[in-house]
């Protein structure tokens, strides 16, 4: 890379301020433009479904102040979002009108909140992606007595764990005959049911959700198994879909994501990729997959950085992820087997206190998953053990008295 090299990132979210801050580290001289839809520098979204909702006036944290994007020479462009791609030209353009060149270009777009079409517009349904939406949810919720949650994943339960914190009659639907269906092990989700439920949250899982009713602009009723369940305000937590519109356009590879090769190239190798809005090789798994995390947001933006700085070196990480949900931390390292996966065994490992406790995944003897329940100890020497390929003896694991620690000597 050359002095004189002009980087456009194209995102503004967690993977495009690491990028940033790894492009500032590395201390090539480029000239770096990013380009953001959202008004706001680079913020965390982690707390937007915990802490900041429960704090009246919590601002957004960012992930570096106004005065570090100068100092690190990275011109910031605010509230102005790419909205064409030239390849050939090597140009973006903005909303604005303004043209940026670049040498190489990062898209690091993430995702969109899906949305139910039968219930744009409605003044009481609420989405949950950013912060303008957070300080939305949190004012919404203020007022609201019952809340109905819409999705049993991380965010809506997230969610759902807040408003019964802040005293509100809490109501989530699931239709998947399980909470956090795709990303955690049965076992797990029960466990997260039964916490849940005690808590005083109205948990309905393979929920059969039929009509919505309106009054107006509000939405009043839903339709569930058969019973009407008023509304005060409905949160729609039903997962998020790649921000791929741009770079489709472009004509780049794009398969539920923007299709990245294990040095973050895209089908454009002038064109790199990060975060949410990737699908990428994963060398432990064998296979592509598109991963909405904040890890894989950090490491997927080192590796772009060693791409763009000439120490390329392929992507190799062990993902993982973590949700706080009222008295629950979870925390998983590595990818939870599919249910019935041949070979698959699982040991239970007690924590400090009947609350905590770890779970164990071995298919064929190899170690691939850990979740663990406000057990932060076992959770770190997990994400050690699977990045060293070891797996301790699964008789031995369930004994919580042999720190996990003592397999990786
Ligand atoms: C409420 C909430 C809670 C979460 N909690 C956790 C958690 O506890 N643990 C965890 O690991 N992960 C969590 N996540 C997920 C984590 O925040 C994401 O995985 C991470 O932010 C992904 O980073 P990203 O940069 O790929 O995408 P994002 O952070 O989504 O950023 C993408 C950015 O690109 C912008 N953009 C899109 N199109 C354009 C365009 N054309 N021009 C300019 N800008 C554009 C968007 O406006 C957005 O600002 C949470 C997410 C949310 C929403």
């Amino acid at each position: 890379m050359t002095s004189s090299q002009d980087i456009v990132i194209i995102g503004g979210g967690h993977a495009a301020a690491q990028l940033c801050a790894g492009l500032a580290e590395a201390g090539q001289g480029a000239r770096v433009h990013l380009v953001c839809e959202e008004d706001s520098m680079p913020y965390h979204r982690p707390p937007l479904s915990k802490t900041f909702l429960k704090s009246p006036d919590e601002p957004p944290q960012l992930h570096r102040p106004e005065a570090w994007y100068a100092e690190a020479g990275i011109t910031l462009h605010l509230g102005d979002p790419a909205s064409a791609i030239d390849r050939a030209a090597h140009t973006v353009t903005l909303r604005s009108g303004a043209v940026l060149g670049w040498e190489r270009l990062v898209l690091a777009t993430g995702t969109r909140a899906r949305r139910l079409p039968a219930l744009v517009g409605l003044s009481n349904v609420a989405l949950l992606r950013a912060a303008d939406e957070a300080a939305q949810l949190r004012s919404m919720l203020a007022a609201a007595q019952h809340v109905v949650v819409l999705g049993g994943g991380f965010i809506g339960l997230e969610v759902a764990a807040t408003a019964v914190a802040l005293g509100k009659r809490v109501t989530v639907l699931e239709a998947a005959p399980r909470l956090l269906s795709r990303a955690v092990s049965p076992e797990l989700s029960e466990h997260v049911l039964a916490v849940h439920r005690a808590a005083g949250i109205d948990i309905r899982v393979g929920a059969l959700i039929g009509k919505w009713h309106t009054e107006g602009q509000r939405l009043a009723s839903i339709d569930v198994d058969g019973e009407s369940l008023p509304v005060d305000l409905l949160m729609v937590g039903i997962g998020a879909v790649p921000e791929t519109a741009l770079a489709q356009a472009a004509g780049l590879e794009c398969a539920d994501g923007i299709v990245v090769d294990e040095y973050m190239q895209t089908s454009d190798e002038a064109v790199l990729a990060v975060g949410d809005c990737t699908r990428f090789p994963d060398r432990r798994a064998g296979q592509a997959m598109r991963l909405e995390s904040v890890q894989n947001a950090n490491d997927q933006a080192r590796t772009a950085v060693a791409t763009l700085t000439g120490a390329a070196r392929p992507h190799d990480s062990v993902p993982w992820f973590w949700s706080d949900q009222g008295g629950l931390r979870l925390q998983m390292a590595g990818l939870v087997p599919a249910p019935g996966t041949p070979g698959e065994h699982t040991v239970r490992r007690p924590g400090a206190n009947a609350a905590s406790f770890s779970l164990l995944h071995y298919v064929d003897g190899v170690l691939r998953c850990v979740e663990s329940v406000n057990a932060a100890l076992d959770h770190m020497m997990s994400r050690k053990l699977l990045e060293a390929g070891r797996s301790p003896d699964a008789a031995v694991a369930a004994d919580p008295a042999v720190p996990l620690k003592t397999h990786l000597a």
